[in-house]
């Protein structure tokens, strides 16, 4: 049913959004055409609450649509969800999108710095501004700071984000 979003990614999602039990729902959504909350918790063995809880909060967020129609023998009404993949997508790209942001952000302060660190695994990274304050000492044990080379984490960063970029324009 879905072409646009691996199930890997839809996984994902649902990890973020609902949890094993997103994970568990989004798996039987994914593969019918429509289905109702009791049904789901059926399949799923997963409270009826929960399940409703999870869906509305997929709901929220795009993922799942429902349409409601009324039961000819109670009267009630009943919720049929199903899966939107269009907006899967989208709330995939729009999650790339904030990555993108983040990471380009990350690279310009990796960029526009100079970083110093005094060797000790448990100790954070200091910049230039910083360092000088401390005359180039550590800031949290006194050992002598040495300038640290970030090359390969600029590297990093900017092959990411040629990745995602990628990605998004693919
Ligand atoms: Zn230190």
């Amino acid at each position: 049913m879905i072409s646009s979003v691996s199930d890997e990614t839809l996984n994902q999602i649902a990890m973020i959004l609902g949890g094993e039990e997103g994970v568990g729902i989004i798996n039987v959504i994914k593969d019918v055409e429509e289905i109702t909350v009791e049904e789901l918790a059926e399949v799923t063995g997963i409270q009826i609450n929960e399940v409703r809880k999870i869906l509305y909060r997929f709901y929220n967020h795009s993922l799942v649509t429902s349409r409601r129609f009324r039961d000819k023998e109670t009267g009630w009404f009943i919720f049929q969800w199903r899966l939107q993949p269009e907006l899967v997508e989208a709330f995939v790209n729009g999650m790339k999108q904030k990555i993108l942001r983040k990471l380009k952000s990350r690279l310009e302060y990796e960029l526009n710095h100079e970083f110093y660190h005094c060797g000790n695994n448990t100790c954070p990274r200091i910049t230039f501004e910083e360092a000088m304050d401390t005359v180039f000492n550590c800031p949290h044990c006194g050992e002598p700071l040495k300038p640290v080379n970030n090359d390969l984490y600029v590297d990093f960063l900017e092959r990411k984000i040629g990745e995602i970029e990628g990605e998004l324009s693919g």
